[in-house]
């Protein structure tokens, strides 16, 4: 995820009536069996992806990632699990492996939706004051979507199967070959960009409806607010998930956004024409991108909160 150097410079019924229309909603989400969603294994999700580390691109760790959450899908028997893989030459001339996965359910549903993050982690730890050329543990700069995904697809394999066919993307990528904080200016994630160039082979017929980025929803301390640039593709949508999040966990939802936009993987899905919104706590200081990213700044709570949140936005109609 990109640092704030992307600042955005814009930006009478009757009574029983008036009751059915706000006992529907309620009435839809208590369908949903939200307690099967477990904040614990999700934390150890994290803690299980932690020992990879380094899991930055062309590491041992990044392919063990990859093995780990395709062995996780394969438990929850997804329907379909698809590796996308390819090499990207980057600007310095290198080349890299690159491998977005896939998991799609009830892929013969023609409605589609997106749920994405991205498991590489950013190459070391630049803004640590005392070592920044260390490899980057993040717990919650990339673990703690990984494991949110991996504990929705779980819950998922238990519950009936939700209205829309929803297909889950692990990107590759997102920080970049060198990264913007090692030194990179032109920094852009590489997975997502990839994805959406290619999105016809995923979706022949027609674009997904709708998709939402997770990224740094581990922090004990969480306070997720709108992002301005998913307001604009997806304020429908943005509103939907915050007012769930409210309900379910109103210590850590915020409907005032953030006074910034932030660069994350749904910029390249929202660019191809797909309403897209990211969930992310930026306020992550003095912890992000350095050696204090670790799991004792995560909770079981917070990952619930989302987590929860997530699974009854799934369930809308
Ligand atoms: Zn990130």
């Amino acid at each position: 995820m990109l640092p704030q150097k992307k600042r955005s410079r814009s930006q009478k019924l009757f009574p029983t009536v008036a009751l059915a229309l706000l006992l529907l909603p309620l009435a839809a989400r208590a369908q949903v069996q939200t307690e099967l969603w477990d904040g614990q294994r999700t934390l150890a999700s994290i803690a299980e992806l932690l020992r990879f580390t380094p899991r930055s691109m062309d590491t041992a760790g990044h392919q063990k990632t990859i093995d780990f959450i395709k062995a996780e899908l394969a438990k929850d028997k997804v329907d379909v699990v698809t590796t996308q893989r390819w090499v990207f030459n980057a600007p310095d001339g290198k080349q890299h492996a690159m491998t977005n996965i896939i998991a799609r359910f009830q892929p013969q549903n023609p409605r589609r939706m997106i749920v994405a993050t991205h498991y590489d982690s950013i190459i070391k730890a630049y803004r640590d004051a005392k070592d920044p050329d260390a490899p980057m543990p993040g717990a919650n700069n990339s673990a703690s979507g990984v494991a949110l995904l991996l504990e929705t697809a779980r819950v998922l394999s238990l519950l009936p199967k939700p209205a829309i066919g929803i297909d889950m993307v692990f990107f590759d990528g997102e920080e970049g070959s060198i990264s913007l904080g090692a030194g990179d200016p032109n920094f852009q994630p590489v997975g997502s960009p990839y994805f959406v160039q290619h999105l016809k082979d995923f979706y022949p017929a027609k674009k997904p409806e709708k998709a939402v980025d997770f990224d740094m929803v581990c922090d004990k301390d969480l306070h997720l607010k709108p992002e301005p640039s998913s307001l604009t593709s997806a304020k429908a949508e943005v509103k939907k998930f915050w007012d769930i999040g409210i309900a379910t966990a109103p210590s850590a939802f915020e409907m005032r956004n953030t006074p910034y936009s932030i660069s994350d993987d749904h910029t390249a899905l929202q660019e191809a024409g797909i309403p897209s919104f990211v969930v992310i706590d930026f306020e992550y200081e003095p912890f992000y991108n350095t050696l204090q990213d670790t799991i004792d700044k995560c909770s079981a709570q917070s990952l619930e909160a989302v987590g929860r949140t997530l699974l009854q936005y799934l369930y809308l109609p």
